[in-house]
C-alpha cells in the first residue's frame, strides 16, 4: 500500500505546531463529516494518521491541523494556528516577543523580554500584561541587580535563601563566609559578616534625595545630601517643622561615607557652576531647616536624577573592578554609628522607602542644632565647618 504525505500549502511557519506532514490514512471520507467540518469553519481535506483522525484546513488562516472526527462531529475544533496567532498578538501587545509554546506545560509559553532575556509565562499572565494589569519582572535581571548590589559591599549573591524565606538570599562574603541576609538589608549595605566580624556600621553611606513641602507657606524644595541614616536625617537633623511633608525620592547606597561625601560635594559644586538657577538661596529656607546648602528647586529634579544615575553607575562599575579589595576599603572607614539606631521601618522595608510620603515627625525645632551637639553624629553636618550658624 502506498502512502501519501499530506502537506499544507499554507506558509511554512503555520505548520510548526501541528504534527505535519501527516500520513494519509486509507478509508472513505463521509459526507456528514465534511458538512459538519464546513459548518464549524474548516475544510475536511483527508483522513490522516489513523482511523480516528482527519485533517482540517482552517477557513480563517488556511492552516492545517489534525483532529479526531468525533471532535468534528460533536464539538468545536480549535485551530492551533489561530490560537498561536492570538498568543503572538497578545505577546506583542504586552511588549514581549512570542517564542513558542512551552512543551512541558500547556498553559505556558516562551517569551522574549525587552531586556533580551527569555522567560516562560502563563498565557493568562501575559493576557493580563497586555491589559496593563501586571508587569513582567525579569528574574535574570533581578538576580544580576541583586548581585551588583551585593558586590558593592563585598558580597556575592549565591542564590535563594536556603531556609526558603522569599525576602532573604544566600550570600558569600569576600572572606569566604556564607550567610543568609535579607535582600533589603543588602541593598542598604546592612550586612554584618558573622565570619570575619565586619560590621555594616563600618561602611556604607547613602546619598539621598528628599522632596520637602511646607504647605503652610507653599514652599517646595528638593534636598540632596548624604547620611548613614537617610531617614533619620530629616527626622532628627534637618530640623523641619512637624507639618512639613518629606518624601524620600531616591537613595543611592555608597560603599563608604567618604565616597558618599566626595560624590555629593562634587555634584553640588558642579551644579553650582553649570546650573546656578537650580540652587535655592539660603534665606528662602533658613527658617525651615537647619542646613546651609544642597537645597534645589523642584524643576531641577531631572538634573539631580541624572547626576545620581551617573554616581550609581560609577559605584557598580567600581565594585566590579575592585571586587574583594572593596572590603579592605570598607573596613578602614569604621564609623561611630549604631546599627540599632536605624529606624525599624528602615530595617524592615528599606525597599519601599522611596515610594512613601513620610510626614516629618520632628519636634518643631527651628533653631539649628549646635554644631558641637553630641547628637550630631551625622557626617552631613560635620562637613560644613564654615557654614553660617
Ligand atoms: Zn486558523
Ligand atoms: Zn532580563
Ligand atoms: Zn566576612
Amino acid at each position: 500500500m502506498s502512502k501519501t504525505i499530506l502537506t499544507s500549502n499554507a506558509s511554512p511557519n503555520l505548520l510548526s505546531i501541528s504534527e505535519l506532514p501527516l500520513v494519509i490514512h486509507p478509508g472513505p471520507i463521509h459526507e456528514h463529516w465534511t458538512q459538519a467540518a464546513r459548518g464549524k469553519g474548516f475544510d475536511l481535506i483527508a483522513r490522516v494518521r489513523d482511523r480516528l483522525h482527519v485533517a482540517l484546513r482552517c477557513h480563517a488562516c488556511g492552516g492545517v491541523h489534525a483532529a479526531r472526527h468525533s471532535v468534528v462531529m460533536s464539538a468545536q475544533p480549535l485551530c492551533p494556528h489561530c490560537i498561536e496567532a492570538r498568543w503572538r498578538q497578545t505577546a506583542l501587545t504586552a511588549g514581549l516577543i512570542w517564542l513558542g509554546r512551552d512543551t512541558a506545560h500547556r498553559h505556558y509559553g516562551r517569551y522574549g523580554l525587552p531586556c533580551g532575556h527569555e522567560s516562560r509565562r502563563q498565557f493568562k499572565f501575559v493576557e493580563r500584561m497586555a491589559l496593563g494589569e501586571v508587569a513582567a519582572r525579569c528574574d535574570a535581571c533581578l538576580i544580576a541587580r541583586e548581585d551588583a548590589e551585593a558586590q558593592r559591599f563585598g558580597w556575592t549573591r549565591l542564590g535563594r535563601d536556603l531556609k526558603g524565606n522569599a525576602s532573604y538570599r544566600h550570600y558569600l562574603h569576600a572572606c569566604g563566609h556564607t550567610q543568609r541576609i535579607a535582600v533589603g538589608n543588602m541593598k542598604w549595605g546592612q550586612c554584618d559578616c558573622s565570619g570575619c566580624g565586619q560590621s555594616w556600621t563600618a561602611k556604607p553611606s547613602f546619598i539621598y534625595l528628599l522632596d520637602i513641602r511646607h504647605f503652610g507657606t507653599g514652599r517646595h524644595f528638593l534636598k540632596l545630601g548624604y547620611s548613614a541614616h537617610p531617614l533619620k536625617r530629616h527626622k532628627h537633623q534637618l530640623g523641619l517643622p512637624k507639618e512639613a511633608v518629606v518624601e524620600v525620592l531616591r537613595v543611592v547606597a555608597m560603599p563608604t561615607g567618604h565616597e558618599a561625601c566626595a560624590r555629593e560635594k562634587a555634584t553640588h559644586a558642579d551644579l553650582r557652576r553649570t546650573h546656578p538657577e537650580s540652587l535655592v538661596p539660603h534665606p528662602e529656607y533658613a527658617d525651615l531647616m537647619n542646613v546651609a546648602s544642597e537645597v534645589y528647586r523642584p524643576e531641577s529634579l531631572p538634573l539631580l536624577h541624572e547626576n545620581l544615575n551617573r554616581i550609581e553607575a560609577d559605584i557598580v562599575d567600581a565594585a566590579r573592578i575592585r571586587g574583594p579589595d572593596l572590603v579592605s576599603t570598607l573596613s578602614r572607614t569604621a564609623g561611630p554609628t549604631d546599627p540599632d539606631a536605624m529606624p525599624d521601618n528602615l530595617k524592615a522595608h528599606p525597599l519601599t522607602v522611596s515610594a512613601r510620603r513620610i510626614p516629618a515627625r520632628t519636634r518643631a525645632r527651628r533653631k539649628p542644632l549646635p554644631r558641637t551637639s553630641p547628637r550630631d553624629r551625622s557626617p552631613m553636618l560635620r562637613r560644613h565647618p564654615g557654614r553660617p550658624g
